[in-house]
């Protein structure tokens, strides 16, 4: 009999009236190993119907008791945190440190959301008239509803559930339904840490949930993370629909190496930004822009260390993992032949990969395509897989206009020893994340994560401060303790007096 994954409503698995199902695949075995079920837009209503009753309480709840649920659930999730990377490797198929490491990184936003208290201080300015005050204070929004992506089904939804819930809103989760069981497996954990039930629901579902969802008229914001397409699509239908929204889209992320770069230390970087996770993150570097004169040494140096690498199920201590799906391995794997046939030269071919793992699972190779036409779709697609290119270009101002002239505006990297040209690169980057001899530069947790341009819809990005101001609405209060003198009437605009 096949396991189905329900959804999580009001503190435990619930079913809906959904007849539809998904299969959830295991990519290191290519085998499916349970059927997800999908809402359907009642299931939906239900569940915000759940949420919005939830809410009225947790709205209530003190700064002291909300932080006590995020301090409890953080160490519930460390103390636990190799059942969830177990879980993590066998459905989206990274290697079991890369899922440690998805963790530690959305760990971190539940300890900055431990300090949510610091955060809802508002400002107060004394006497702005005779005996008035003004002071402003941040409260929750209500129900708010989260979309994540395949490619990171723990840390995503911890970037925004973290904080939605320590600001006092109620969440409608809706994970991808490539990999859900991390979904559900947080939401029983927060039940454990305290957290009241119906405050966290997990809803699973295709675009009929998502639509429902951008709809609905007691849904007040959405964080969605995704592909581009989409990501406009949700920020265009949700805005219309009267809610606040971030929307963050898909990435094509370079590194530019500089002639005076440390070539060893830019061919490990470009190799572990490239191919861990097999190249599914949103800020894996997918072009190394290479100055001609270093380019061949460049080139040499990263085949070498992907000749090193291991490709092969994500338990066995291998480097890298299978992709999320046969469909997507097979559409990866089609650039490779459209590079070539595009006039790049394929250096390593990953398809020819000898794998640890079974015959059926989902494997791809790390590939490396050197001299690739900024005309070609291998270099303008987002191709989300293990296939670097290297775009050679004659100095910085080309690497500089190429980076500026893409869509996309996610991260970038410099590699260099130049101090100058680092701080030019700073400067001039149209891009939302800027790595200094730093490859992957995802902000800390009490910074903002965030891209420009076709990377991020919406002008909130995500956790940090931009994250609580995103998840909750500012008032601003006058205030007059009356006393006689303040009496008499006065139709006039309200003047300091
Ligand atoms: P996706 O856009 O296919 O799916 C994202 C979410 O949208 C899922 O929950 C999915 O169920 C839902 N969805 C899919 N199609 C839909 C439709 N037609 N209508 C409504 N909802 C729909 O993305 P993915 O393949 O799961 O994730 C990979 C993408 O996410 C890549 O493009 C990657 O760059 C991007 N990503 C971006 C960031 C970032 O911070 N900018 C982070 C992680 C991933």
């Amino acid at each position: 009999m096949t396991t189905i994954l329900d959804h999580w409503v009001g503190g435990a698995p619930w079913t809906g009236a959904s007849e539809r199902t998904s299969p959830v695949y295991n990519p290191a075995l290519g085998t499916v190993q349970k059927e997800l079920r999908l809402a359907t837009a009642a299931d939906i209503d239900e569940a915000v119907g759940v949420a919005s009753a939830a809410w009225a309480q947790w709205r209530d709840a003190s700064i002291a008791k909300r932080q006590g649920v995020m301090f409890a659930f953080r160490e519930l999730l460390n103390a636990r945190k190799q059942e969830l990377a177990e879980i993590l490797t066998s459905e989206h198929g990274k290697v079991l440190s890369d899922a440690l490491g998805e963790i530690a990184r959305g760990m971190e936003v539940v300890e900055f959301a431990c300090g949510v208290g610091h955060l809802t201080k508002g400002a107060y300015s004394e006497n702005v008239s005779t005996d008035v005050d003004v002071y402003t204070l941040r409260q929750p929004l209500g129900v708010v509803g989260i979309i994540s992506p395949f490619n990171f089904p723990a840390m995503v939804p911890l970037w925004f559930f973290s904080i939605a819930l320590a600001a006092g809103n109620a969440v409608i989760l809706k994970p991808s339904e490539k990999d859900p069981s991390a979904a559900n497996w947080l939401a029983a954990l927060l039940t454990e840490a305290g957290l009241p039930h119906g405050v966290l629901n997990v809803v699973h579902g295709d675009k009929e949930a998502v639509d429902a969802l951008l709809h609905h008229p007691d849904v007040a914001a959405i964080s969605f993370v995704g592909s581009t397409p989409i990501a406009k699509y949700v920020y265009e239908t949700a805005t219309g629909a009267g809610k606040r929204v971030q929307a963050l889209g898909g990435a094509k992320n370079h590194m530019l190496v500089l002639p005076d770069a440390d070539l060893d230390l830019a061919a490990d970087a470009a190799v572990n930004a490239g191919f861990g996770s097999a190249g599914e993150r949103c800020m894996a570097i997918s072009v190394v822009l290479a100055v001609d004169t270093v380019a061949d040494e460049l080139v040499a140096k990263i085949s070498e260390r992907m000749a090193t690498l291991r490709t092969g199920d994500g338990t066995r201590g291998c480097d890298m993992g299978p992709l999320i799906t046969r469909q997507h391995r097979d559409k990866v794997a089609s650039y490779i032949d459209v590079a070539a046939a595009d006039g790049a030269a394929v250096v390593v071919d990953g398809r020819g990969v000898e794998v640890d793992g079974e015959a059926d699972g989902f494997w791809l190779g790390p590939t490396l395509i050197d001299k690739v036409p900024t005309s070609s779709s291998v270099y303008r697609d987002e191709i989300f897989g293990p296939v670097l290119s290297v775009v050679r270009v004659a100095g910085y101002e080309e690497g500089l206009g190429i980076i500026n002239g893409s869509p996309y505006g996610n991260g970038t990297a410099i590699f260099t020893n130049d101090g100058g040209a680092a701080r030019r690169f700073q400067r001039e980057a149209r891009v939302g994340m800027i790595g200094i001899n730093v490859p992957i530069p995802v902000p800390v947790a009490y910074h903002s994560f965030g891209g420009w341009k076709a990377s991020l819809f919406g002008d909130a990005k995500a956790y940090g401060p931009h994250g609580f101001e995103f998840f909750t609405a500012e008032k601003a209060i006058t205030s007059r303790w009356l006393d006689p003198s303040h009496g008499g009437l006065n139709l006039g605009f309200p003047q300091h007096t």
